[in-house]
């Protein structure tokens, strides 16, 4: 089974879950703030619809014909970006940004992103 950088899986049960912690924790919050659905909307406004309702058909956001935008097939992330993290937080976290299929470097940066396999 692969796993879908473009489309949240489960976030019913995530929303059903955590929405005890504070009633913000709603689907568009993960929508608007987790996901790169955002990013989707300002190109594809066809879409927000069905993205907002229960219509999880959809398996390529970014794309619908062959030759569209490519999807990405592992994790992205910047080194630099990650280094910071650790040292502010103390831990890293994905960018949501460096997931768009297209995007191969951190606009912070100037580096090449680096990739983590997960489908293999
Ligand atoms: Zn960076």
């Amino acid at each position: 089974m692969k796993t879908s950088f473009e489309f949240p899986i489960g976030l019913e049960y995530l929303v059903k879950e955590i929405k005890i912690f504070s009633p913000m924790y709603n689907k568009k919050y993960f929508f608007d703030y987790h996901t790169n659905i955002p990013v989707i909307k300002a190109f594809r406004p066809k879409w927000k619809d069905d993205l907002e309702s229960k219509n999880y058909k959809i398996h390529n956001l970014f794309g619908s014909k062959i030759n569209d935008v490519k999807v990405k097939e592992s994790l992205y992330y910047c080194s630099e970006c990650l280094r910071e993290q650790l040292e502010i937080n103390g831990e890293g976290y994905w960018n949501r940004l460096h997931q768009i299929p297209g995007v191969y470097i951190c606009t912070i940066h100037q580096v090449l992103l680096d990739y983590y396999s997960i489908n293999t």
